[in-house]
């Protein structure tokens, strides 16, 4: 590939022609009627959250999907917001649930999570539907991943056979990408804090997801020539701007297609709840059938 001119992955339009193809899906699912619904559930006050929950209703009004917000105040008790998610477990209209994380320290997530109907777990974090992923059973996928190997795929390059190498081994990005990488065939490693040598694994990679929440952390002497590199980071600098964890400027002379940040998997992860939202509406009708 030539490395002096990478393929930039751009998400945002890549997530504008999959929202499109929605569209259309929750007109159709609207005149059989059927609405697409998710709920979302905010609590407290975090600026970056609440600029989150706003992408993600914004995304809702632009596909016809119905949305509805719970906003709770800081001091919320454990008790009482998984007394909500219940309520709303049991609403017919919602099909999908999301709890934007994260929660104020009073409340344990691993509960909030727990208590959300796997059925409508749109963000694919419940231990039911990450233990379908691992058993390569279809269930939910959690958007983010889900979002990566769209935009690999995107980049031309086949997954089957690659060194697959992540950074990060979170249960909402790291783990579950490992599960999507392995079922399409890729040959998976997982990095963390512990790992020895990151430089040298990452350089083996064909394709490279960095989800660490470490501004720049991977630059381009990282980076195997002509390598896929998909940045999931994002951090904000001293003056407000919104970065990587991918030294863009050094990886874009190594890569063969490289995302940037904004604009390349944070519209993907919006998009990708959409699509599960979509989807969690149109298995309640499966399920009656
Ligand atoms: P976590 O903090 O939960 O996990 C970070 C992971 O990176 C951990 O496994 C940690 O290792 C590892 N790590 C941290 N520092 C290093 C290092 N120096 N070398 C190697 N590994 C390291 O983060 P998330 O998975 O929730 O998120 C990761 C990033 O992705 C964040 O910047 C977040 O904002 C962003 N994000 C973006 C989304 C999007 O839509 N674009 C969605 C979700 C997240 P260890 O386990 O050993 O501590």
């Amino acid at each position: 590939m030539d490395s002096v001119s990478p393929k930039i992955l751009d998400g945002k339009a890549l997530a504008a022609r999959i929202k499109e193809g929605l569209k259309k899906e929750v007109a159709q699912l609207t005149a059989e009627g059927l609405t697409p619904g998710l709920a979302v559930i905010l609590v407290g006050e975090d600026p970056a959250s609440q600029v989150y929950v706003r992408n993600k209703e914004r995304a809702c009004a632009e596909l016809g999907i119905n949305s509805w917000k719970h906003h709770l105040p800081a001091d919320t008790s454990q008790e009482d917001l998984v007394q909500l998610v219940k309520r709303i477990n049991a609403d017919p209209e919602v099909h999908g649930i999301l709890v934007q994380l994260p929660l104020p320290a009073q409340i344990k997530t691993e509960a909030v999570l727990d208590a959300i109907d796997p059925a409508k777990d749109v963000d694919g974090f419940h231990p039911v539907n990450l233990g379908l992923l691992a058993a390569g059973r279809p269930g939910i996928i959690p958007c983010t991943p889900a979002g990566v190997i769209e935009l690999v795929k995107e980049s031309g390059v086949e997954i089957a056979g690659k060194e697959c190498v992540i950074v990060g081994r979170s249960n909402i990005v790291g783990k579950p990408l490992a599960f999507l990488f392995l079922q399409e065939h890729g040959t998976v490693t997982i990095c963390h804090s512990r790992t020895r040598n990151l430089e040298e694994v990452c350089r083996r990679a064909d394709i490279l997801v960095v989800a660490a929440g470490r501004a720049g952390l991977v630059h381009g002497g990282m980076i195997k020539p002509g390598a896929v590199v998909i940045d999931v980071g994002i951090n904000r600098t001293a003056e407000g701007r919104l970065t990587g964890d991918v030294d863009f400027a050094s990886a874009v002379q190594q890569a063969g297609a490289i995302t940037p940040v904004p604009g390349g998997v944070g519209p993907m992860t919006i998009a990708m709840l959409m699509k599960n939202t979509v989807t969690a509406a149109r298995r309640t009708v499966q399920t009656l059938d």
